[in-house]
């Protein structure tokens, strides 16, 4: 049964009907993104942990009155990732855990936006869904469409994306549109062009049910603690939508009773893409804030104007966490660091969240008591030129050699590496 009752507006509080064309508020344009709200009542009548630990289903699909639609025809298996133990990545805290979204179909956390609206459109009886993407919300879209029997992708990436984000959306079959300029000028086309021709739009801070594909990450982690929920979750952000859909898993899962309190969110920017943090730093309004010139090695969290930036400042504000930011040098250096001590691969945007952690932890915003887990979004095999350009600045080099016995044993035992 699906239980969502309305749509409020996050800036001005209107109430509006799940219809097919409302993505944002009439009063607010698009800083008046949405929320979904549910009957939770009847949702608490149909779930609740004790129901979930006899589920044998492991998908986002588990949480399903909790969800604004049925599963549908989506046949990917979305959901359902490790929640990892990593105290040997740094000693001192009560506990760390990773949350590897490498896992996902895709290979990154933007599987469960998808999902869910792939899930939507077909209940809107929409055939073509489009989104913008800096690469993964695309990839996940091709990959979720694929398995998708009647639902078609068109893609907006900018051109310079990453090659195996690409050659991802090329093999799934989704119609690829290279947009020739930043992912915010591949935002705007994709925003001209999809009302015109009666495409669903799935763009990240526009579309209110990518939020609730999103916080099915926490309503896992929450569930693979025990509903001991952590003193701190760490996540990097971009649009700030996967931050905002943390905290309203975990603001659903304690609203229902299941777990005691909401941990503290702190969002990681890489510096070159630090909107979020300027804004919290010097307490601008983000509804007012102009946009800046994102550059970053990361670029799943290059966004010069975070589309959902006002679910992103809110679920920081709201959890007492904070907003900090990472360099591209932080940020690179991370990934080899995470990789070698937990076998978990992130890719630039996700070990910015590793990187992140560190700073926080430098300047006593998490303290050794806390038990806090870091979100790995997306696998580090989705950039590969930045995994090696990291394990060259942190000077490990392979060993070249002849294929000859007396010149490996030479350069393996002893020569100069
Ligand atoms: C999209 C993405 C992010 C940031 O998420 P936002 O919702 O844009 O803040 C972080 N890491 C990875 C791997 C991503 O794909
Ligand atoms: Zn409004």
């Amino acid at each position: 049964m699906v239980h969502v009752t309305e749509l409020t507006c996050t800036s001005c509080g209107r109430s509006y009907r799940p219809d097919p064309d409302r993505y944002v508020c009439d009063d607010c344009g698009p800083v008046g993104t949405l929320d979904v709200r549910y009957d939770l009542e009847a949702v608490g009548a149909e779930l609740d942990p004790d129901r979930l630990a006899r589920d044998p289903d492991r998908t986002i699909w588990r949480y399903g009155p909790l969800l604004p639609a049925p599963r549908g025809s989506t046949g990917l298996a979305v959901g359902g990732t490790p929640l990892y133990e990593a105290t040997g990545l740094l000693s001192g805290l009560a506990a760390l855990w990773i949350k590897d979204e490498a896992l996902e179909p895709t290979g990154s956390l933007k599987d469960r936006a998808s999902a869910v609206v792939v899930a939507q459109a077909q209940t809107f009886g929409r055939r073509v869904v489009a989104t913008a993407s800096t690469g993964n919300a695309a990839a996940a879209l091709a990959g979720v469409a694929a398995a998708t029997p009647g639902i078609e992708a068109v893609i907006f990436v900018p051109a310079d994306a990453p090659e195996a984000k690409v050659a991802q959306l090329l093999a799934y079959g989704a119609r690829v549109v290279l947009v020739e300029g930043t992912y915010d000028d591949a935002y705007e086309l994709c925003a001209e062009v999809a009302p015109r021709r009666g495409w669903y739009n799935r763009n990240t801070g526009f579309n209110p049910y990518t939020t609730e594909g999103k916080k099915t990450v926490a309503l896992e982690i929450a569930e693979q603690l025990s509903w001991r929920a952590p003193d701190v979750v760490v996540v990097s952000v971009g649009d700030g939508s996967i931050i905002g859909g943390i905290h309203k898993g975990f603001a659903e899962a304690h609203a229902l009773g299941w777990i005691d309190r909401i941990p503290r969110l702190l969002g990681v920017q890489a510096a070159g893409s630090a909107y979020l943090v300027e804004a919290f730093e010097r307490d601008e309004d983000v509804a007012t804030k102009p946009p800046i010139d994102p550059h970053t090695v990361a670029d799943s969290i290059s966004a010069g104007l975070p589309r959902d930036r006002v679910k992103a400042m809110r679920a920081v504000r709201e959890t007492g966490g904070a907003f900090l930011a990472v360099d591209d040098g932080e940020i690179l250096a991370a990934i080899p660091r995470v990789a070698a001590t937990t076998g978990v691969l992130p890719e630039p945007a996700a070990a910015a969240a590793f990187a992140g952690l560190e700073a926080a932890i430098g300047r006593g915003l998490v303290a050794d008591s806390d038990r806090v887990v870091v979100v790995s979004t997306g696998s580090g095999l989705k950039d590969v030129g930045a995994v090696m350009e990291a394990t060259r600045r942190t000077g490990i080099v392979p060993l070249r050699v002849p294929p000859d016995p007396d010149a490996f044993t030479a350069a393996f035992d002893g020569g100069p590496a």
